[in-house]
């Protein structure tokens, strides 16, 4: 199916999951991931009305905006290191994987102005994820006062490789609730509106938990690298 295909069906199953849930399918953003696919293929998404892209490397967010004829809002989605801030930092209006505060350090050195920032959060536990613990979140946001180009925008997280659903949306009303606890603080630099959560394959529990963003990449634009 071609990209604007996609996008009705993935637009259908939001607006459904909204309704379920009791909620305005306009509060979700629906972010384009095309690290698998070619600057042509993410410009289709873009024809077809994406307006948000994300990009989890610096060498595939650089090599897709000066390929791409229009300026999509790029999120940055993908373990960020340090040393490479600089590369990206003037592209991006969303960061989604602020874990340290080495990093928070960095983009706060290097940005002209407030860069809207999402703290990834390991909320299954799982090893291999990145991101914080949930229970170092709220002091790692206090921390984040001293740095005044950060504002805490939200809270991201991946759901855990599982088939077991209720393991996955468990991940995701964790984050909800912290998402509230951190609201409840009435830090002025931590609005913290936005849940970033759900990807091709869980993206529907995520919007019935309150996701604000969903970033999808296979369901969506394909994966290349697999058609390969
Ligand atoms: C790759 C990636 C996605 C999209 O994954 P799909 O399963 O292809 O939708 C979303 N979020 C992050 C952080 C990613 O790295």
């Amino acid at each position: 199916m071609n990209v604007a295909e996609n996008l009705e069906v993935i637009q259908r199953e939001i607006v459904n999951a909204c309704k379920d849930a009791g909620r305005n399918a306009d509060e979700v953003k629906i972010i384009a991931v095309t690290k698998y696919v070619s600057p042509k293929r993410a410009q289709e998404a873009i024809d077809a009305g994406v307006l948000h892209l994300g990009e989890n490397r610096n060498e595939g967010l650089l090599d897709k905006i000066s390929h791409l004829q229009d300026k999509p809002v790029w999120h940055f989605i993908g373990t960020l290191q340090t040393r490479k801030v600089k590369n990206i930092i003037d592209h991006v209006t969303y960061i989604h994987s602020l874990d340290r505060l080495s990093l928070a350090k960095e983009i706060n050195k290097r940005a002209g102005s407030k860069v809207n920032c999402l703290i990834q959060v390991n909320a299954s536990g799982e090893e291999s994820k990145h991101g914080l613990d949930p229970e170092d979140v709220i002091a790692f946001v206090q921390d984040l006062k001293q740095y005044t180009n950060i504002e805490v925008s939200g809270l991201m997280t991946m759901a855990p490789l599982t088939e077991d659903e209720q393991v996955i949306r468990d991940s995701f009303r964790k984050l909800k609730i912290l998402q509230s606890e951190i609201q409840k603080l009435e830090l002025k630099y931590a609005p913290c509106h936005e849940l970033s959560m759900g990807m091709s394959n869980d993206f529907k529990i995520a919007v019935e938990e309150g996701s604000t963003m969903v970033r999808i990449g296979t369901a969506l634009v394909g994966n290349e690298s697999e058609v390969q």
